[in-house]
């Protein structure tokens, strides 16, 4: 359903606060100045201005789908704790309230099964200015849960923030719920009536205070190095042994960032797991991680595949191209193997991560 609507009749269905459900747990007002002033300026002269979307709860109520922005603007254009200066400045010189409370603004109505209002919303707002995850979370599955993660994201401490960034629009609450979860959307819908303040968040406190107590003077990092020490939390033993040789883990830290050995390394989570696992076996190999030249030479001497560019596996006999195939040390660098030539094999992804998990 299409029609328009004054602008009038929508800041009295705001007012109302029951036609419009939705409207404060969208993403907070990101607009600024300038994109204020022009939709202001397209409504002064009459030029037309994109749909807004409303989704018709069927029980006399409506949630906005696209559209919060400008609802924003039109709401709040005489307020100057808003648009500082916006209203003076435009509104007595150019246009009568009235006349601007009259404009009609057009309003597609939608309406469906539930499966087709998420449908519909992630669609829309993936296509326009995208909305980050959190805001579209926010927006499908409001409850006490979002409600009280959002704003602990949006207040986060100097010592939060060095964990999980400054508030960007939720980036950081999903940053956080990331290290519990590999679904974050499955995560909030089955919580969304959970309290995040009385749950996850007494876990985050406690997570972030054994990290810091561990690698407190690394100064970086801080969440890979979390969501190691929360991968570890059972295992009791390693968790005290990083406790007691932190000075001497964080000086290993510090010597591999150095001489370059964490800029080869696959991964930063990776560098760090090889370091924390075996910080304590003596004759290893200073060299942990071969060098992208290695991985070259060794590849050119693999059989080649039936596939033009792909080579065979040896452990798997599968052909795979360059980037699937991994550097393993052939007797463990962890059990006192060298990082040199003569120990060093590429097998796929898959036989390598078996291999290690023996
Ligand atoms: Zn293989």
């Amino acid at each position: 359903m299409e029609y328009r609507i004054e602008i009038r009749r929508i800041r009295d269905l705001l007012d109302d606060k029951k036609y419009l459900t939705n409207i404060n747990m969208q993403r907070k007002y990101i607009y600024s100045h300038e994109q204020a002033k022009f939709l202001l300026d397209s409504i002064q002269k009459k030029i037309p201005i994109p749909a807004i979307y409303l989704w018709d709860n069927c029980n006399d109520t409506y949630d906005v789908i696209d559209g919060k922005q400008r609802i924003t603007v039109m709401r709040l254009y005489n307020n100057p704790n808003y648009f500082p200066g916006l209203h003076y400045n435009f509104f007595i010189d150019h246009m009568e309230t009235a006349e601007f409370e009259n404009y009609e603004v057009p309003v597609i109505v939608c309406k469906g099964v539930y499966e087709e209002k998420i449908a519909t919303f992630k669609r829309i707002n993936t296509t326009a200015v995208a909305l980050k995850e959190f805001e579209i979370y926010n927006a499908l599955y409001q409850g006490s849960f979002v409600e009280e993660l959002g704003n602990w994201g949006a207040t986060l401490s100097p010592i939060e923030e060095l964990f999980f960034g400054k508030s960007m629009r939720g980036e950081n609450c999903i940053k956080a719920l990331k290290l519990y979860t590999e679904n974050v959307e499955d995560y909030i819908r089955h919580n969304r009536n959970q309290s995040f303040v009385n749950g996850l968040k007494g876990k985050i406190d406690t997570l972030l205070n054994i990290t810091l107590k561990i690698f407190g003077d690394y100064k970086t990092d801080y969440y890979i190095l979390a969501k190691i020490v929360l991968e570890n939390i059972g295992n009791e033993p390693l968790i005290k042994s990083w406790v007691l040789n932190k000075e001497k883990i964080i000086s290993l830290f510090n010597l591999y960032n150095n001489n370059g050995e964490l800029k080869i390394a696959p991964s930063k989570e990776s560098f760090y797991k090889e370091i924390l696992n075996c910080y304590n076996c003596t004759g290893l190999d200073s060299r942990r991680f071969f060098t992208p030249e290695t991985k070259q030479n060794l590849y050119i001497n693999l059989k080649n595949g039936f596939t033009k560019g792909k080579k065979i596996c040896p452990c798997c006999n599968k052909e795979f191209s360059f980037n699937e195939f991994e550097i393993d040390h052939i007797i463990p660098w962890s059990r006192g193997g060298k990082t040199s030539n003569n120990n060093a094999q590429l097998l796929c992804k898959s036989c390598n991560s078996s291999k290690s998990n023996k």
